[in-house]
């Protein structure tokens, strides 16, 4: 295994990190015996950090971990996180928190982080209601020893939420396919103007990328390495990452992670490597439906639309599949507690696409979004 070092703790950090979003299950329940043999084998590998969140497994993920890790707590540094969507009042953050600690079995949380924001409504709702000054309570007395935040944001969201508080690392979606339509690249530049340490998710971008059965983009990298292999190397060449996600719920997926995780550090990649992995992205940028980019420049929408969620999704349902866009769609623009924000309610005042570096016809996009999502 090689390490990476956290900038704002000096924390050696394994470069293969352990998603606990998706072990194996029997009846719905967490295979304890199973699941067990697979954090038993990564740690064994070098593997110490273990990312877990409150919702993860319906709450019994953090339980596992802290039943897994017991033994080895002082050897590992367990993240989790904060859900923005079930805050409603200040209290809810410290009894959560507190719910987690005894979850995980531990008196303190190494890395800690608000999970998943995407949207400035839930980020503007959670620091109306004391998020920071939490933050400051439970660092200062020792039980969450570094703060980071979690994002799906579009870039200039995302600087804005990196800027409103000293936050320490972050956890960003990387991988070659999103590296130039989400933030990619960007976001690794502004952490690292920053000194954040960089958590990254979606390597295998939701497995897009490590199920590649196309003959064509197989050839591509064919005697360089399997689809997940590349997926990763991809990651592991930028400095600025410090440790690379993945949600192994198969002992043969740990066995692999770790071989590759052994060979492949900084700088890996060789031109050629690039070509084509380039030449995949390629082939998927294809299908794309609308070319935004994600930078958030047309936002906010007076009438509440998510007008860069609109479009990944519109390009998912066509990259992916249907079914993996209107998902998204559904959950990203119709969450509990919240105005509808789908493409539905574009009234066409046509203020966005003045602001849109890319020139996008931005109004008749979203009409395609409303005609292929029903709403
Ligand atoms: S054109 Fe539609 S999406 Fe754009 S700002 Fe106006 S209402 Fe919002
Ligand atoms: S529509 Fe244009 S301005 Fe809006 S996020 Fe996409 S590229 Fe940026």
């Amino acid at each position: 295994m090689k390490y990476r070092i956290m900038p704002c703790s000096g924390d050696r950090i394994s470069a293969l990190g352990f998603g606990c979003m998706r072990f194996p299950t029997i009846d719905g329940n967490i295979d304890y015996d199973k699941a067990e043999k697979l954090i038993e084998k990564a740690f064994e590998g070098g593997v110490n950090y273990y990312d877990g969140a409150y919702p993860y497994h319906g709450g019994q993920a953090e339980v596992f971990m802290g039943h897994a890790l017991k033994g080895v707590r002082d050897n590992v540094f367990i993240a989790t996180k904060l859900p923005p969507q079930q805050i409603e009042k200040p209290e809810d953050m410290y009894r959560i928190f507190d719910e987690q600690l005894k979850r995980l079995a531990t008196d303190h949380v190494d890395y800690y982080l608000l999970h998943g924001i995407s949207d400035m409504r839930v980020y503007r709702k959670v620091t109306g209601l004391g998020l920071f000054e939490f933050f400051d309570r439970i660092k200062k007395e020792g039980r969450a020893k570094h703060i980071g935040v979690s994002s799906h944001a579009n870039e200039s969201d995302f600087k804005q939420i990196v800027k409103s508080y000293d936050y320490e690392f972050v956890q960003i979606q990387f991988n070659y396919y999103d590296v130039l339509r989400q933030m990619g690249i960007p976001a690794l530049e502004f952490a690292r103007e920053r000194d954040l340490g960089v958590i990254v998710m979606e390597p295998q971008r939701g497995g897009m990328l490590s199920n590649i059965s196309d003959p064509e983009k197989l050839q591509l990298i064919k005697g360089k390495g399997t689809p997940a292999e590349m997926a990763f190397r991809f990651v592991l060449d930028r400095p600025e990452v410090t440790c690379v996600l993945s949600g192994m719920n198969q002992m043969e997926q740990v066995e692999e992670n770790l071989r590759t995780f052994d060979r492949f550090g900084e700088g890996n990649m060789s031109p050629d490597d690039h070509k084509a992995l380039d030449e995949i992205r390629r082939m998927y940028e294809e299908k794309i439906q609308v070319g935004c980019t994600a930078c958030g420049y047309c936002m906010p929408c007076p009438f509440g639309v998510d007008i860069p969620i609109s479009f990944r999704c519109l390009n998912d349902a066509h990259m992916v599949n249907h079914e993996a866009g209107q998902r998204t769609y559904n959950v990203m623009t119709n969450r509990p507690g919240y105005p509808d924000s789908g493409a539905g309610n574009c009234r066409e005042c046509g203020a966005c696409e003045k602001k849109c570096p890319q020139h996008l016809e931005i109004r008749k996009y979203l009409k395609q979004v409303k005609a292929e999502f029903g709403r």
